[in-house]
């Protein structure tokens, strides 16, 4: 094994997906990624707090319109859970109007706040300090807390080794053949997980890797992590990218790094879109 397991237990797969050419097939999208665009410093944020407000931020919405939010929060210096504790709910929900479904999205992050308060006393080394399976269980009982912002602030705010599924890597798997409209949230995440998690020692070390970061290097993407939660952000981060560039809504397979994997290209028109 390259990696460690993740400490919780891994969904058990239909036989569709426990089929013993998708962790090469997986790791092999990952490795074109990788060669392609090389690292994409995600998440673009300077603390903890930061990754995690953005977290619910970037729910229905895009990243632009999160930035916009985020800098007013930063501009009033907000991007702290003491402060976000203070904060008036009218005056947060102005702020962060830019990301769109304002009133809900401040409501839970206040509810955030009271969760960490009531639980970990404020304090956030002692919630990410939880095993992985209870926290995000805790996390996933939030107003607002869906798998994906739950696996997003598990991952990238708390280091976690949990991989984030998100539209695109749907839409990806979905076009390749992969899944199907049924597969849950679960499946693919254990899907992808098992693959990463259980590649060959050294597979994943690529050489040869691209340099067209996303971001700029930031406090968060360069913190210190495990090599499985090192190799989710990549993964992740690199889907977002390629469903921004060529896994559209309407697939533009000329070019895309996947494109050597597509065994059916009439499945980029017909599904997924
Ligand atoms: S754009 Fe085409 S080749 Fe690229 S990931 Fe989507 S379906 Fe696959």
């Amino acid at each position: 094994m390259a990696v460690q397991l993740p400490n919780y237990q891994i969904t058990q797969l239909p036989n569709n997906l426990a089929s013993p050419r998708l962790p090469a097939e997986i790791t092999g999208y990952y490795k074109a990624l990788v060669s392609r665009w090389g690292p994409q410093n995600w998440w673009p944020a300077r603390s903890r707090f930061e990754v995690i407000v953005g977290a619910y931020l970037t729910q229905n919405t895009n990243w632009s319109n999160v930035e916009k939010a985020l800098l007013n929060l930063r501009r009033v210096r907000l991007l702290s859970v003491s402060a976000m504790r203070n904060v008036p709910l009218a005056e947060l929900e102005i702020l962060v109007r830019p990301s769109g479904y304002f009133r809900q999205k401040a409501r839970n992050l206040k509810t955030f706040i009271a969760f960490l308060d009531q639980q970990y006393s404020g304090s956030l080394n002692r919630m990410f300090a939880q095993p992985t399976e209870k926290l995000r269980a805790e996390l996933l009982a939030l107003n607002g807390v869906g798998p994906e912002t739950a696996d997003s602030i598990l991952l990238y705010a708390g280091n976690h080794p949990v991989f984030v599924v998100d539209a695109y890597t749907r839409r990806v798997l979905l076009r390749h053949g992969i899944i199907s409209e049924k597969t849950s949230y679960e499946e693919i995440r254990s899907l992808i997980e098992h693959a990463v998690s259980s590649a060959e020692a050294g597979s994943l070390n690529m050489r040869k890797t691209g340099s067209d970061p996303r971001h700029a290097s930031s406090p968060m993407s360069s913190a210190s992590r495990g090599e499985l939660a090192q190799h989710y952000n990549e993964l992740h981060a690199l889907i977002v990218r390629l469903g921004n560039h060529y896994c559209r809504k309407t697939a533009k397979c000329e070019g895309c790094p996947l494109q050597p994997f597509l065994k059916s290209p009439q499945a980029t028109t017909a599904q997924g879109a």
